[in-house]
């Protein structure tokens, strides 16, 4: 298993402030292609996709949905598509491998943001970052992101 050699740590109290630190992230995780982003329901993944994208020049964040049922969503960056997945609903590495992630993370500047990656252990092992964000008191969000250069 890669090892990720960096890592920054960042605390948020409300939606908005997830947005802001979406964009540190974007920056601090501009190289990264496959970026695993974990969590339990509800600590904020998908709304930190939004600030991701939002920085990105991708989408605005209330155009953003969770791709819980599709699986995945594209968007267009000037770097490259976008890919937001969410494999909460996906159970083997066998319908993993009919997504085509190989096919996405081969495009010229491709980034994927993956909800539930962790799942599988395919991806923990092709993964360039992780971010992973926890619910504190109320609206407060923890997030860790480590990466490695
Ligand atoms: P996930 O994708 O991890 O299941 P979502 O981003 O879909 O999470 O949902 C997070 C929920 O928590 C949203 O309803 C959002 O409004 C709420 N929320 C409250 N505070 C925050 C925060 N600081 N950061 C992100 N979401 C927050
Ligand atoms: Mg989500």
């Amino acid at each position: 298993m890669k090892e990720f050699t960096r890592e920054k740590k960042f605390k948020t109290r409300s939606v908005a402030g997830t947005l802001a630190i979406a964009a540190t992230i974007a920056e601090i995780l501009s190289a990264p292609r496959v970026v695993i982003l974990r969590g339990e329901l509800g600590a904020g993944k998908t709304t930190l996709v939004k600030g991701w994208l939002q920085a990105l020049g991708a989408a605005e964040p209330e155009e953003v949905t969770s791709p819980t049922f599709t699986l995945v969503h594209e968007y267009k960056a000037r770097k490259g598509r976008v890919y937001h997945l969410d494999l909460y609903r996906l159970e083997s590495e066998r319908e993993l491998a009919a997504l085509g992630l190989d096919e996405m993370a081969a495009e010229p500047g491709a980034l994927l943001l993956i909800e539930w990656g962790e799942k599988f252990p395919s991806l923990l092992e092709r993964a360039d970052a992780e971010v992973a964000m926890a619910p504190l008191e109320g609206d407060e969000r923890s997030l860790w992101v480590r990466w490695r250069d």
